[in-house]
C-alpha cells in the first residue's frame, strides 16, 4: 500500500499546491467504481476529473529529446503529474517550491500538450486509487520493454518520476528486485530518498537543488552524490559551492556521471527562464557558501576539489 505517500503530512508540508482529500468514506466509494477491468486483459478504464474514461494499457513512454541522446541505451519514463495537479488528492512533489513549480518541465515541450496531459492524470489516478494494478501494469510493461532492449543489444533504463517526485523504492521494492538488470534513475529534491542506503543499488537519484534547500544540497555533495544546478544561460561557471560544474544537458544517464559534482542544467521554458524565485541561478551571481573550507582529504568521492565543512548533522530517517 501507498500509506507514506498518501498520509496527510501533505496538507501541512506543502500546503499550497494539495487538493482537499475530502471524506475518507466518499474516497472510498469513488475509489470501488472509478476504475474497473477491462476484458482485454491488461486494459484498465480510468475515470477523469471531467467525467470521461481513458483506457491504459502500458505506462511507459518512450524517451525524452534529452534520453534519447543516451547512446548504447534504451530509456523509457513514466510521467505521471506533478504536485496535485492530476487531482488525485494528493500531492506527487512533496518538496515542490513556488520556484521549481513555476519552472516544471511538465508545462514544457510534448508533456504540455493536452493529450499527454490527459494521460499522465490517468496513470496519476490509477497509482492513487488502485495501486496494485497500477504495479501490475508497470511490471508487464517492464518486460515488454527489456524484450525489446535485449533484441537490441543495449540495456534498459527507466526514469520513474519524470515530472513528480513519488518514493517508489519505499512504495514498490518488489519492483527494483524483480529487474535487477534495469538501470533506474530519477531527480529528487527528498533529501531523505537521497541519503537511504537501503537504496535498491539499481536505482540511481541525483539530488534537485530548489531556491531553498542549500544546506541539503550540501549534505548530499559531502556524502558523494551529485546535485543539479539549473542555470539561466550556459556557459555554466567551473565551480558552484567549490565543486566542478558538468553539463548535464548532454543526456540524461546520471548514473554515468562522475561525482560528487554539480550538474548544470539550461533554464528551459518561459517560467524558468523568467524565474525571479532564485530557483534559476545566474552564473554572476553564485550563492556564496555560508560556510568555511578546508582542504580535501576526507571525502570518499574526493575529486581534487574543495569540500565544504559542515555543521553537525542532523539524524536522516528514511
Ligand atoms: S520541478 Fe520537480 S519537484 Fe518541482 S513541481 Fe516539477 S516535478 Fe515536482
Amino acid at each position: 500500500m501507498l500509506r507514506p505517500f498518501f498520509d496527510e503530512r501533505i496538507h501541512t508540508m506543502n500546503n499550497q499546491y494539495c487538493l482537499p482529500l475530502g471524506d475518507p468514506h466518499l474516497r472510498a466509494e469513488v475509489r470501488r467504481t472509478w476504475l474497473r477491468n477491462s476484458s482485454a486483459g491488461q486494459n484498465i478504464e480510468v475515470s477523469l476529473p471531467d467525467g470521461s474514461t481513458h483506457i491504459l494499457n502500458g505506462l511507459l513512454s518512450q524517451a525524452n529529446h534529452k534520453q534519447a541522446k543516451g547512446i548504447g541505451f534504451l530509456s523509457v519514463g513514466l510521467t505521471l503529474t506533478p504536485r496535485s495537479t492530476g487531482r488525485a488528492g494528493r500531492s506527487l512533489c512533496l518538496f515542490a517550491t513556488p520556484g521549481c513549480a513555476a519552472a516544471c518541465f511538465a508545462d514544457y515541450d510534448r508533456l504540455a500538450w493536452p493529450k499527454n496531459k490527459r494521460v499522465a492524470v490517468a496513470r496519476t489516478r490509477l497509482l492513487a486509487y488502485s495501486p496494485e494494478q497500477f504495479l501490475a501494469l508497470l511490471m508487464a510493461d517492464l518486460a515488454r520493454q527489456r524484450t525489446r532492449a535485449e533484441r537490441l543489444g543495449v540495456q534498459l533504463v527507466c526514469r520513474l518520476n519524470v515530472v513528480s517526485d513519488v518514493p517508489l523504492e519505499r512504495e514498490f521494492p518488489s519492483l527494483f528486485a524483480s529487474y535487477p538488470d534495469v538501470q533506474f534513475m530519477d531527480y529528487t529534491k527528498d533529501v531523505r530518498r537521497l541519503l537511504n542506503l537501503e537504496r535498491p543499488t539499481n536505482y540511481h537519484l541525483t539530488f534537485s537543488r530548489s531556491e531553498c534547500n542549500e544546506s541539503d544540497c550540501l549534505r548530499v555533495l559531502e556524502a558523494g552524490h551529485n546535485v543539479t544546478v539549473v542555470f539561466r544561460k550556459s556557459p555554466f561557471p567551473p565551480t558552484c559551492w567549490g565543486y566542478p560544474v558538468i553539463d548535464g544537458d548532454g543526456s540524461d544517464l546520471r548514473f554515468l556521471d562522475p561525482s560528487p559534482c554539480i550538474v548544470g542544467l539550461k533554464a528551459k521554458g518561459k517560467g524558468a527562464r523568467e524565474d525571479r524565485t532564485g530557483f534559476v541561478l545566474d552564473a554572476a551571481s553564485l550563492p556564496q557558501p555560508s560556510i568555511k573550507y578546508r582542504p580535501p582529504s576526507s571525502l570518499p568521492h574526493d575529486r581534487g576539489s574543495f569540500v565544504l565543512t559542515l555543521p553537525a548533522k542532523r539524524e536522516v530517517t528514511a
